[in-house]
């Protein structure tokens, strides 16, 4: 079975690892240098991108993350979408660099604060992952303003990306941990086996 870590610093944390077990992998908390060791790839969880990139920072875990993101899968939600990003704007700040996509934080103002919405996948992630609508809840997201030339949008809202993946690494400005659908998690997962 494949190990997930979920980075346990700050944010929802617990919502990923009980995704990670209805997605049949399984899940171990990740808060050191030292416990990326064990697993076969990454959670960065929703919360605040700005209180989790200190605590990183504290805990000297940027670079350890850049290096383990080079060889490891990783998938963000949210915040962990913005600490994953290429370039962060509103504001700007500090991140991992490890996919190319430009994220401006809290994009949706006050109208999409918080909201579940139903989504089409694109036919891509439907053919990979199951056919069929998602539910898609937005907290507080970020919006994608760019993507790279390599990499692939996954779904849409309103013709925003929301769920991008460039190679190993997969970002999500929704949070499908929330939901009961795991086709995201298990399509994660498949990049671990
Ligand atoms: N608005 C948060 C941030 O900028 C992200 C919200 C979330 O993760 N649900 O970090």
């Amino acid at each position: 079975m494949v190990k997930v870590g979920i980075l346990a610093l700050q944010g929802d944390f617990d919502a990923h690892k009980k995704a990670v077990e209805r997605a049949g992998g399984s899940a171990v908390e990740v808060r050191s240098a030292h416990d990326l060791e064990a697993v076969d790839g990454l959670i960065i969880p929703g919360g605040e991108s700005t209180t989790m990139l200190k605590l990183l920072q504290e805990e000297a875990l940027m670079e350890p993350l850049r290096e383990f993101g080079r060889q490891h899968p990783i998938f963000g939600t949210c915040a962990g979408a913005i600490l994953l990003a290429n370039e962060v704007s509103s504001p700007a700040q500090e991140s991992l660099g490890l996919i190319d996509v430009g994220v401006e934080r809290n994009a949706y103002g006050r109208q999409l604060d918080s909201r579940i919405a139903a989504i089409t996948p694109e036919p891509d992630f439907q053919s990979r992952a199951g056919s069929g609508d998602m539910e898609a809840v937005f907290i507080r997201a970020p919006i994608i303003r760019r993507v790279g030339p390599n990499a692939r949008v996954l779904a849409r809202y309103h013709g925003d990306p929301v769920l991008v993946e460039d190679g190993r690494q997969v970002v999500a400005t929704i949070h499908p941990e929330l939901s009961t659908d795991s086709r995201v998690h298990e399509l994660f997962l498949r990049k671990l086996a």
